[in-house]
């Protein structure tokens, strides 16, 4: 494993202790690198009108956007979740991520134990709805 990615995983299990989640009490964290090196970290932001809920993902890449003049690239996010099997992003969060994303970003998901499982971001969301498909 190498050193960036261990960094972006201890950093995902990190911002998991800034998680408000009084309701699903699953606390999840993110990181992401974008391909100027900056990392950028989230966590879920529960709200008691579920719909305002945001996930740890959409916390990290609309943090890094804020935060960046130009469009983001991103090339590599992590995870974390306490599950035996570390939770995959939801349908929303995977839209978001293609936007910013290409096939290659590296999906790193972890859970407390270090157990990872990692693909391409392709691999992950392969059929994904673009700026393409609006002619852009
Ligand atoms: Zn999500």
């Amino acid at each position: 494993m190498s050193f960036l990615k261990n960094k972006l995983i201890d950093i995902a299990l990190e911002a998991r202790h800034f998680s408000h989640s009084p309701y699903s009490t699953k606390k999840i964290g993110a990181a992401i690198q974008l391909d100027n090196g900056k990392i950028y970290s989230g966590c879920n932001i529960e709200n008691a009108s579920y719909g305002g809920t945001v996930c740890a993902e959409r916390v990290a890449i609309w943090k890094a956007y804020s935060e960046n003049s130009l469009p983001i690239k991103i090339k590599s996010i992590a995870i974390s979740s306490d599950e035996n099997s570390p939770w995959p992003p939801c349908g929303f969060c995977r839209q978001v991520m293609a936007e910013f994303s290409t096939a290659e970003t590296e999906i790193t998901l972890v859970n407390l134990q270090k157990k990872e499982v990692t693909m391409k971001f392709s691999e992950l969301f392969p059929f994904a709805f673009e700026a393409k498909h609006l002619g852009k």
